[in-house]
C-alpha cells in the first residue's frame, strides 16, 4: 500500500512510500494516535505531517499552531 505524505498546512506534497510500517518508523509513533492518517474515497492513505518551511514559519510563530489552515 503505497502512502502519500503532505504538509497538513500548505499541502505540500512531500513524498510517497510503499511500506506502511516504514512511515510509522518515520514518525516514531504509530498514526493512529496522531490523528494525521486520512484516507480518501479511492482508499489512498495521507499522512498529514509538518514541511520545513511551515516548520520553520511555526517555530518563530507558536500561536499559528492553533490554525491548521494559515497558508493558503
Ligand atoms: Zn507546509
Amino acid at each position: 500500500m503505497s502512502i502519500t505524505m503532505k504538509c497538513r498546512h500548505c499541502q505540500q506534497y512531500m513524498g510517497a512510500v510503499d511500506d506502511e510500517q516504514r512511515v510509522y518508523e518515520l514518525l516514531g509513533q504509530q498514526p493512529a494516535a496522531l490523528d494525521i492518517v486520512q484516507m480518501n474515497d479511492e482508499g489512498e492513505v495521507f499522512v498529514q505531517l509538518v514541511c520545513e518551511h511551515c516548520e520553520e514559519i511555526l517555530t518563530q510563530n507558536p500561536n499559528l499552531f492553533e490554525n491548521d489552515t494559515f497558508i493558503h
